[in-house]
């Protein structure tokens, strides 16, 4: 279970390579699959059961650098085996939206049946394809990203850091509850994982989410937010990673 995400390149680095660059240092967090989205006018979502040399052979870097916002996730299953299918990004039906999580979901069984009685169908055994789903129905009902992004966490209960990438939009949506999820500061670029290591090679200046807060990294920078979605006073720490 380790997340990344950027918005943002530097000359020499394009999205792709941060994102599949970082998740080699979150391997030791799972290796039950990897995956990763790249947003664009479309959605481009690649995922591989096993270890990241699976993904890394599906995909091709050059075919997608033309993308400066993405995520990413290496996967530790609690709620479905490891598979293609369970991998994350998950995404709606329309690949409106695609979701990395990290935890558990403890509500999802009621929010699966809900959806699944309103008509969604499912493509995986997992906890976290809820998430893409319901921020899917709020889009549909008339909300923007943001809205649809924060709508849909309300309803959910348990542990979870959560990363979401939007179809046409350069920006990634973040929340986090009892898991981990620090934010990397970059000249050019803006990073969100984890851990520290996804993203040390590009920037030591750190911001640690709370509990509760939400994020927005888009070209302009990051906001924290607390659930009312009043701007929340951050520390920015630089970390000494090298020891
Ligand atoms: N509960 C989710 C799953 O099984 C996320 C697991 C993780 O943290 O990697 O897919």
């Amino acid at each position: 279970c380790g997340i990344i995400g950027v918005v943002g390149e530097t000359e020499e680095t394009a999205a792709v390579d941060v994102l599949l660059d970082g998740l080699s240092q979150l391997e030791y967090r799972g290796y039950d699959s990897a995956g990763i989205a790249l947003a664009n006018t479309e959605l481009n979502v690649h995922k591989a059961q096993g270890e990241l040399e699976a993904l890394e052979s599906a995909v091709s870097r050059p075919a997608l650098r033309g993308s400066s916002t993405g995520i990413g996730h290496t996967r530790w299953s609690t709620h479905g085996p490891p598979s293609d299918a369970n991998a994350h990004p998950h995404t709606d039906a329309d690949e409106q939206v695609a979701v990395v999580h990290n935890g558990i979901i403890e509500n999802y069984q009621a929010l699966r049946d809900e959806l699944t009685a309103a008509g969604v169908e499912f493509a995986s055994d997992t906890d976290t394809e809820v998430v893409p789903h319901l921020i899917a129905s709020h889009l549909a009902a008339g909300d923007d990203p943001e809205r649809a992004f924060r709508r849909a966490v309300d309803r959910i209960e348990g542990s979870y850091a959560i990363a979401a990438v939007f179809a046409g939009e350069d920006a990634i949506y973040g929340v986090r509850n009892e898991s981990p999820l620090v934010l990397g500061l970059g000249d050019d670029a803006s990073y969100l994982a984890s851990d520290v290591p996804a993203f040390i090679d590009h920037t030591d200046r750190v911001v640690y989410l709370e509990d509760g807060e939400f994020v927005r990294l888009g070209p302009d920078g990051v906001q924290v937010t607390d659930a009312d979605g009043t701007r929340v006073e951050t520390t920015v720490e630089t970390v000494d990673w090298d020891a």
